[in-house]
């Protein structure tokens, strides 16, 4: 049959699809090279919103190329501005322009990375391979690329379960002996328990140790913790080491952990989400001392590597562990020696997921385009510019430093001599976060510290520069001392 009365999804006029998928790169490229010259973000308009979520049904078709000037006009302008060099909200990755390359052609070999036996596969290992390289861990280590930290929580806990609990399956958690239980610190992010549970955990058996002034665990509380559950007849089998905290960015001492994690027989677990990457800093490394003690390791690659999203990483200590946790080979997804059902252990038998996309693709390539050293000199100018800002905080006279900086978050707020109350204040920096991002200049975020609301700037953004944190403070600066104007003229 010739080409042009096939019967499928292709398109018609392969060079008139071609010539229009050329612009739309164009277009995309367009997107990431004025990155700079956006506003950060805009707020969408109601119509827009309103249109976005209540077409009819798509029954017939419509051509590409106006497709793709739809994405470009309705989308591309109204994005959530982490491409931005001042976006400093949460932890969002900024992305790079070898990312929409990527994309590209893992979408063009559409492979499923459940299992099987292809070239993507050995991409993945190679990955795995790499990071295990990059924290320390032992050969016989293992991982598996996942959609993010939360679900390579998710794999860790229910691995480190099936470790401690063998019998797991047949007893199901109401057929233990005595609940178990796991340690987090009270700056700890909540995927943990989430992850505990949506594994059958209840609330209360994640315990949160106390932290420090600087955000550190308290081993002593720990300690003392672990003693006191065992007493009351649970059973401590996993504790978390946070390697860069959400809120403030502040860094638990893994190697003390680790002291008593070897000590009372728990599965060390690191949320190393973006800090975890201080790995690749030549003067922030010192901060995930001790990481190469881990059972498990969760991180992503969405954050401070800047490949595009969605993408993280789950490192078990020994691949094994991983394998007895989720291995489950039935009739139709039988291995075999040879062909392409060969390629064994498959993906999928080292978590929940059994189709897969070709995640690898977007991380082996910004790695190898990039890197380690540079990607950690970004990281490294991150923590940085954190310090600088905390410098600028400091020397201001209306502005107030609200946590110590360890490493890529900057907590303070905006606080004049007048007498505001606490209420009246935490209105009032709620109120300038707000205007900087409607007003596109920048995007922080806010947090609370201590009771009190932080504008909290979070560095994991490889375009921003030195200069944008002295627009960030004039910003602040003179929107806090327009706003505490305007309300003392009010004041009849
Ligand atoms: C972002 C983050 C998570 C969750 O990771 P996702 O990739 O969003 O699932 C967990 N822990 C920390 C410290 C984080 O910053």
């Amino acid at each position: 049959m010739t080409k042009d009365l096939r019967d499928n999804l292709d398109p018609k006029d392969w060079a008139a699809y071609r010539s229009m998928a050329h612009d739309l790169l164009d277009q995309a490229m367009d997107h990431v090279e004025s990155a700079f010259d956006r506003p950060v973000w805009k707020p969408i308009p109601k119509d827009l919103k309103r249109n976005l979520a209540n077409e009819p049904l798509p029954v017939e078709g419509m051509a590409m190329d106006r497709l793709g000037q739809r994405v470009a006009e309705d989308l591309m302008a109204y994005g959530n501005g982490n491409t931005h060099p001042r976006f400093f909200g949460w932890v969002h990755g900024t992305g790079t322009a070898g990312g929409v390359i990527s994309e590209m052609m893992a979408a063009a070999m559409n492979t499923n990375m459940g299992g099987r036996d292809h070239a993507p596969i050995y991409v993945e290992r190679q990955v795995i391979e790499w990071c295990r390289q990059i924290f320390g861990l032992p050969e016989e280590a293992g991982g598996l690329l996942v959609s993010g930290t939360s679900m390579a929580t998710l794999l860790s806990l229910a691995t480190a379960r099936k470790r401690h609990v063998p019998r797991i399956e047949e007893l199901g958690m109401d057929g233990l002996e005595r609940p178990l239980c796991l340690y987090v610190s009270d700056q700890a992010h909540n995927c943990i328990a989430k992850a505990a549970t949506a594994l059958g955990f209840a609330k209360h058996s994640v315990r949160r140790v106390r932290t420090s002034d600087q955000g550190a665990m308290d081993i002593a509380e720990l300690e003392a913790m672990i003693r006191n559950d065992r007493a009351d007849g649970l059973e401590p089998f996993f504790v978390v080491a946070t390697a860069g905290s959400v809120n403030t960015g502040s860094f638990d001492n893994i190697n003390s952990i680790a002291a008593v994690a070897n000590k009372n027989e728990l599965w060390l677990h690191v949320d190393g989400a973006f800090g975890g990457l201080v790995k690749l800093s030549e003067t922030h490394n010192h901060l995930c001392q001790g990481i190469e003690r881990a059972h498990s390791i969760a991180f992503d690659f969405h954050k401070w590597l800047h490949v595009p999203y969605a993408v993280g990483c789950v490192l078990i200590r020994d691949k094994r562990w991983q394998l007895d946790a989720f291995s489950e080979r039935p009739d139709y997804l039988a291995d075999q020696e040879r062909g392409l059902a060969a390629g064994n252990p498959w993906f999928c038998e080292m978590g929940l997921e059994l189709s897969r996309g070709f995640l690898a693709l977007k991380v082996w390539m910004t790695l190898k385009e990039h890197g380690l050293k540079r990607l950690g000199e970004m990281i490294t100018k991150n923590c940085a510019q954190a310090r600088y800002l905390t410098r600028l905080v400091e020397t201001s006279s209306v502005l107030e430093l609200l946590s110590p900086t360890a490493s890529n978050i900057t907590n303070f707020r905006y606080h004049p001599e007048t007498s505001l109350s606490s209420n009246a204040l935490d209105q009032l920096n709620t109120e300038i976060v707000m205007r900087l991002q409607e007003n596109g200049v920048a995007a922080p975020s806010t947090t609370k510290i201590g009771g009190v609301t932080s504008i909290r700037v979070n560095m994991t953004n490889h375009r921003t520069e030195m200069s944008d944190m002295d627009l960030l403070v004039k910003a602040v600066e003179s929107e806090g001392l327009s706003l505490t104007t305007q309300a003392q003229a009010a004041v009849p």
